[in-house]
């Protein structure tokens, strides 16, 4: 079992193991409950604010010593719910261990693979990448809080994880100049090479954020997809053009307290008439099924590609979480348990 506690900044993650049969686990089992075997866990930066009690989080944080909850790809073993038999495949939130008992099974979409397009299948794991709560983000934020128009030059940081990659393959795919930052070369190769980016730099080598925004953009930043804050959202606020869209999605370097960083180039809103504006996935909800067809069809059609980052192991779990906020995961950080 994943085990987690609310430490201030986190560096490891301790793991704790219980064996429970899973024939112990079915007597445990209340009407509406469904058992599954966990496929694939998802590792995203928002558990981290679930590590710490904080009053302006939009979601309850991990009780200490309860097993980590996350996004996940399941298959039901046993089943109490008229809506689901064993052998279906899920996707939602479970348990960080091998087998769970999930009691909220509304918040559970079950996966059709019967009508799969057997040509290009899809990778079960990519449910909680592609087309999952990842994928899900990218699109909602660049088409509905972005607004996005053909030809605006469009900056992404974080450019080649979970979000970002899929944010700058819709950009492109809507007519966008699009540059993106991350923080190795392999990272700025995969941009340029793989996901289509029209260019890329590693943030951590560049002396000087605002001279090389400068030079990418010469005209301005129209769109700028945030998901780092700190010293990079100083240098793009100096960036932006006139009317330009700084769409917070997050901000990475900011989970830990001690590694706060004071905005101090705000005032750029008023001389550029920026709009600067937060948004979460799930107030766009309503449009999950549009999104599921749309991104499936670019999919399919060899459009967009998506990359991940397979740990194996419920061992590898801690380690490839706490990966994420030194930027360790080449792609979506996804951990394989018993997925094929
Ligand atoms: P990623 O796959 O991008 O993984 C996190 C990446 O952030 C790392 O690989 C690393 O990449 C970068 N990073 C880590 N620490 C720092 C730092 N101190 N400074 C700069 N970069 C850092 O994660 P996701 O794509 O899943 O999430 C991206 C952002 O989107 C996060 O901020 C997340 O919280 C947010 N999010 C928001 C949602 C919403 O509804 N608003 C929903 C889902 C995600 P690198 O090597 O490039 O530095």
């Amino acid at each position: 079992k994943g085990y987690i506690d609310r430490a201030p900044e986190i560096t490891d993650m301790e793991l704790k193991i219980s064996n429970v049969s899973t024939s112990k686990l079915i007597t445990t089992m209340e009407d509406g409950d469904i058992l599954v075997t966990n496929l694939y866990l998802s590792c995203d930066p928002y558990m981290r604010g679930r590590m710490r009690d904080f009053h302006a989080s939009y979601i309850p944080p991990f009780t200490p010593q309860s097993v980590m909850e996350g996004f996940g790809v399941s298959r039901v073993l046993h089943s109490k719910n008229q809506n689901f038999k064993a052998g279906d495949v899920v996707t939602g939130l479970t348990g960080w261990e091998e087998y769970s008992v999930i009691h909220n099974t509304a918040q559970l979409r079950k996966i059709q693979q019967d009508d799969d397009d057997e040509s290009v299948p899809i990778p079960l794991s990519y449910h909680v990448g592609l087309l999952g709560m990842p994928g899900f983000t990218a699109y909602a934020g660049f088409y509905e809080v972005c607004a996005p128009k053909k030809g605006d030059s469009v900056y992404v940081s974080a450019a080649s994880g979970a979000v970002g990659q899929i944010v700058g393959q819709l950009a492109k795919l809507h007519g966008c100049y699009v540059v993106g930052s991350a923080g190795t070369s392999q990272k700025v190769e995969l941009l340029k090479n793989k996901l289509g980016y029209d260019n890329a730099f590693n943030y951590k080598t560049e002396p000087d954020l605002d001279a090389s925004l400068k030079r990418y953009f010469p005209h301005g930043i129209d769109i700028y997809f945030e998901n780092v804050g700190g010293p990079m959202l100083d240098a793009v606020l100096l960036n932006m053009a006139i009317h330009g869209r700084v769409v917070v999605c997050g901000m990475v370097s900011q989970h830990g307290m001690s590694s706060r960083h004071g905005i101090h180039n705000l005032y750029t809103l008023i001389s550029k008439r920026i709009r600067m504006q937060g948004f979460l996935q799930s107030d766009y909800l309503s449009l999950f099924p549009r999104f599921l067809e749309d991104v499936t069809s670019y999919y399919r059609q060899g459009k967009i590609v998506y990359i991940e980052n397979m740990n194996e192991g419920l061992e590898s779990a801690p380690a490839a979480f706490v990966g994420l906020f030194s930027g360790e995961n080449v792609g979506k950080q996804v951990v394989r348990l018993a997925g094929e």
